[in-house]
This record gives structure tokens, C-alpha cells and sequence, in this order.
């Protein structure tokens, strides 16, 4: 089971659940207030963002030999 990361929007109480996917989706009770607060923070992965990229219109990855 994945680690999910909330913070209540009570008292930003930070705390980490192991629930699977389903229930990560749902507000989860603070573990300080014992409020449902607890909103999963979604932590970005990339540090920088993506820029001058032209990729699009390609032909990359797919089914090939059409025919
Ligand atoms: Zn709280």
C-alpha cells in the first residue's frame, strides 16, 4: 500500500496514511483536531518546469506497420 500525505485545513496538521488509492481520495480525520480535514497533498515530482519542448505531432511510441 502506497504512503499518502494529508494536511488538515483546521489546525495544518501534516500526517501520512497507508491506504490504498480509493481511499486516499477521501478526506481523511486529522490525527490533532479529529476533524475531517485532512486534504491529501499532492507533492510535485519535477523542480523545474517544462519549457521549449516540441514534441508534438510526432510519431513516437504506438503501433507501428499500419496496413
Ligand atoms: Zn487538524
Amino acid at each position: 500500500m502506497p504512503m499518502y500525505e494529508f494536511r488538515c485545513e483546521k489546525c495544518g496538521e501534516k500526517f501520512e496514511r497507508l491506504l490504498p488509492y480509493l481511499e486516499a481520495k477521501k478526506t481523511q480525520e486529522c490525527p490533532r483536531c479529529e476533524k475531517l480535514s485532512g486534504k491529501r497533498v499532492v507533492s510535485a515530482p519535477s523542480v523545474s518546469a517544462s519549457q521549449g519542448s516540441g514534441g508534438f505531432g510526432g510519431g513516437g511510441c504506438g503501433p507501428t506497420g499500419f496496413g
